[in-house]
């Protein structure tokens, strides 16, 4: 078998960026990517491809041109683990050797679990920003809409960019009062959640575009089945003492955000938690039970917002814990992880909700509040998000270089 000095599983916004720290800090170690995705795509761009601001081509690049110099890349699945012989299982058979291992395989969006959606996507109205061919739809969708019923779904949490759903439905709602049809128009977001958002300090800024573009709120309302050529959807809501029901809807236009579950080689390996997502200590990332075994990204099943501004925290912590696991670096304690995440709400085209903040909820806003006020609509923060976050991400973040990163380095109990 073939052997890495360490193996990164999965090539997405985390697994570069852990490949891109630990080069920057050491050159001569032996990294190895494992992904057979041709291409990488910057996800949180297709809120603004949604949004009429992005075109798709702009948030995608060849997987190959953003591998660091230094590493390699194997173009090929990983199926399974082999954490006693310390060896990953590849979809063809092969297994790759390993002294340390990162996972990294991002999460499953499970379009398959809300009955008919997979086929109904991409005509009649049903669209999703969750995927890079379909986000240019739901922009020609907002578009060419005279009033009517929009409807805007968010699934069970956990989800990544748990902001997204109401992202898609703000910068069409305001497409839709600059070209004058709002006041035809009913919006509706049924969300399977009770709160608008998780961290009740944001809710605020955003019940004032809730009242503005009069959406009316739907909570505790799960997607279950979508029928694209009847134009209907059917919820899943839980009546007061706890009996469910199926609630019918009619649209002339449907955002779904799809589930979002462990991909399932996570889920049925013995490296997950009971949820199916990898199991790793908050603070460290290192695995709870694999001591040569460190997670990052949207897999992890800690607590933080699932973002790839999470993953561009985690990744140094990442890389200066296996390097000092290695001996290849010396602290006298290793770097902690804050559950720092961060969810631009994009309330209307040129404003956002710059939300930041980490485990349990804490806020940890980047700016002064001169500058940025976290709780308060910012143009600032619409030109943080569209002219200076998408360069940070191609050319530092996924090279290893860490703007305002400084990891944090603490005695830890694990
Ligand atoms: P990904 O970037 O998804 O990469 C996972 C990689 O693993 C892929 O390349 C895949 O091919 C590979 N892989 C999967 N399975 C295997 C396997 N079996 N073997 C080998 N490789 C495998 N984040 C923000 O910070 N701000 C935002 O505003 C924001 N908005 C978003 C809006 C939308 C619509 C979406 C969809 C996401 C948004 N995000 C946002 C979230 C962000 O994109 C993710 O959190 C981030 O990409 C997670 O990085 P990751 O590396 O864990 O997963």
């Amino acid at each position: 078998a073939h052997h890495h000095q360490i193996v990164i599983v999965g090539a997405g916004a985390a697994g570069i960026a852990v490949a891109s720290s630990l080069l920057a800090r050491r050159k001569d170690i032996d990294v190895a990517l494992v992904d057979p995705a041709p291409e990488h795509f910057y996800q949180p761009g297709w809120t603004l491809v949604g949004g009429g601001v992005f075109t798709a081509d702009q948030t995608r690049r060849e997987l190959a041109s953003l591998i660091p110099r230094g590493a390699s890349l194997i173009e090929a699945r990983v199926s399974g683990f082999a954490p006693e012989a310390r060896q990953v299982i590849l979809s063809d058979g092969r297994r790759i050797g390993y002294d340390k291992l990162v996972v990294a395989p991002g999460l499953k969006l499970d379009w398959q679990g809300i009955e008919g959606l997979a086929q109904s996507l991409g005509r009649n109205g049903v669209t999703s920003n969750y995927r890079h061919d379909l986000a240019p739809y739901t922009w020609d969708l907002v578009r060419q809409r005279r009033g009517g019923t929009a409807l805007f779904t968010q699934p069970p949490m956990p989800i990544k960019c748990a902001g997204a759903p109401q992202k898609a439905m703000y910068l069409s709602c305001h497409a839709w009062e600059r070209a004058g049809t709002l006041g035809d128009t009913r919006v509706e977001f049924l969300n399977a959640g009770q709160a608008l958002f998780g961290v009740a300090d944001y809710v605020p800024p955003l019940m004032e575009y809730v009242r503005r573009y009069g959406i009316s709120l739907s909570f505790g309302h799960s997607l279950k089945r979508i029928d694209g050529d009847a134009r209907t959807a059917w919820f899943q809501t839980a009546g007061p003492d706890g009996d469910t029901q199926l609630v019918e809807r009619r649209f002339d236009m449907i955002h779904v955000v799809p589930p979002q579950v462990a991909p399932d080689f996570i889920r049925s390996s013995v490296l997950a938690d009971k949820a199916g997502w990898l199991d790793v200590h908050a603070e460290t990332l290192r695995h709870a039970r694999f001591p040569e075994i460190y997670g990052a990204g949207d897999v992890l099943g800690t607590g933080n917002a699932k973002t790839a501004a999470a993953a561009r925290k985690q990744a140094p912590i990442v890389a200066v814990n296996l390097l000092r696991d290695m001996g290849r670096i010396q602290t006298p304690y290793p770097a902690v992880y804050d559950g720092y995440g961060s969810c631009p709400l994009t309330v209307e085209r040129g404003k956002i909700v710059l939300a930041e903040f980490g485990y349990g909820g804490k806020r940890l806003p980047s700016f002064p509040a001169w500058l940025i006020d976290d709780r308060k609509p910012s143009r600032l923060a619409w030109l943080l998000k569209e002219k200076i976050l998408p360069p940070v991400y191609w050319r530092a973040m996924l090279r290893g270089r860490e703007l305002l990163v400084k990891p944090r380095l603490a005695p830890v109990q694990d």
